[in-house]
């Protein structure tokens, strides 16, 4: 095997020949559609605020391409899982099941609703929840009382379950959705980083009550900031429209609302962005999974782990993703490899090990603490076809 910064070398030189960038970020957006058409028509007609065709046609665009029967916009992907807490019933004083590697929307969502997390482990193989790590937590920790389900530990209830499809990577979420079912949680999907991956052919976000999506310039698409929330449910959907857009009750010229709500509206003109990303979103997909294969291609050979898809899914390639051997190597990674102009990240600080969490139950997060020290992602953005042809 090769050493390490020989291997590290190599591999800078590669994404170089990859991204004809001086400087290759970890994930950027790709605007070569009609992403200006939209927006000068949104300009030209006046219409871009929280009212237009574009932001009613983003919905329509992502109810179809996920498969869900609704789809409602919002301002970002954290205000998405915010209206999604309190819609399945989240209260203040609850508990909700997530994990401690997510990044801290998911959290601070949870805590906007005045519930505080739960941290469960996630599986070594998908970085999402694990459900046997779940259904061990709940064995021990909760009991039914009514329709609700309990933690005998702090008395409190535990009010949804929200899992996260880390870096686009489908985790076992019908095995996730048969626990809730056990215990009567609702389950929210954290897909923020996970549109277009599919679990047995159904889209991520789609398996449970609802499903949240963020549309972040970092994002497989974008709409400079923007979120989704995804659902089957008409009344939550309804529900959903509602309290987003302040509670206002529907009339010509008064202004009446019917109770204190949020001012969550995806702007038209993020929209229209939107409504251009998503008209390429297959050709971009297509793209990263070259890219994802090329990387397989370097990778095998090596001492480093590149993660790959679990059976029966197929991500999106958002983030690729490598394990290293050991937290030194891993370091040695990142420090050579940020220092040359190509970024690459570690997991997020775990959730449990922030000052505002810290205190928070979790199920000892065995696996969730190895990756942390291991896992760096690679940069990933759409390569330009030209740049994949030229290799080999
Ligand atoms: C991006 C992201 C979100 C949403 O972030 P916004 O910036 O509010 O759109 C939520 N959860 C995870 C895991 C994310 O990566």
């Amino acid at each position: 095997m090769k050493k390490n910064d020989i291997l590290i070398d190599e591999f800078i030189f590669f994404v170089k020949e990859i991204y004809s960038e001086s400087n290759i970020p970890l994930h950027r957006p790709v605007f070569n559609g009609n992403e200006k058409n939209y927006l000068s028509e949104c300009i030209d007609t006046n219409f871009v605020s929280s009212v237009g065709k574009r932001v009613n046609g983003f919905e329509k665009n992502i109810a179809d391409y996920t498969g869900s029967n609704f789809a409602i916009a919002t301002v970002n992907g954290t205000s998405a899982l915010h209206i999604s807490m309190i819609l399945s019933g989240v209260e203040p004083g609850d508990e909700v099941l997530t994990q401690a590697l997510t990044f801290i929307a998911t959290c601070n969502a949870i805590s906007y609703s005045g519930a505080s997390p739960i941290f469960i482990d996630v599986d070594i193989d998908t970085l999402g929840m694990s459900p046997k790590s779940l259904k061990a937590f709940l064995a021990k920790y909760a009991i039914k009382k009514g329709k609700h389900t309990f933690n005998k530990l702090s008395g409190k209830r535990i009010g949804a379950c929200v899992p996260m499809h880390t870096f686009g990577f489908p985790l076992r979420i019908e095995e996730i959705c048969d626990i809730c079912e056990d215990w009567n949680i609702p389950l929210i999907e954290d897909a923020a980083e996970s549109l277009g991956s599919l679990s047995n052919k159904k889209h991520t976000g789609t398996f449970g009550q609802m499903g949240t999506l963020s549309f972040n310039g970092n994002k497989v698409i974008t709409t400079g900031g923007g979120g989704m929330i995804i659902t089957d449910d008409k009344d939550i959907a309804k529900k959903a429209k509602h309290i987003t857009t302040t509670a206002k009750v529907p009339h010509s010229f008064k202004f009446i609302h019917d109770e204190i709500a949020y001012n969550y509206r995806m702007p038209n003109i993020n929209a229209a962005l939107g409504c251009a990303q998503i008209e390429r979103i297959q050709e971009m997909l297509s793209k990263k999974r070259i890219l994802h294969n090329q990387y397989r291609d370097f990778f095998s050979e090596t001492s480093i782990h590149l993660m790959e898809k679990i059976p029966d899914t197929e991500p999106n390639y958002w983030l690729n993703t490598i394990v290293l051997d050991s937290k030194k190597n891993r370091d040695e990674f990142l420090n050579l490899t940020n220092a040359k102009g190509v970024m690459t990240r570690p997991i997020w600080e775990l959730m449990s090990e922030l000052e505002m969490f810290k205190h928070c139950q979790n199920d000892g997060l065995t696996n969730s603490y190895k990756m942390y020290e291991l896992v760096v992602n690679i940069p990933s953005s759409v390569p330009f076809l030209k740049d994949i042809k030229n290799k080999k």
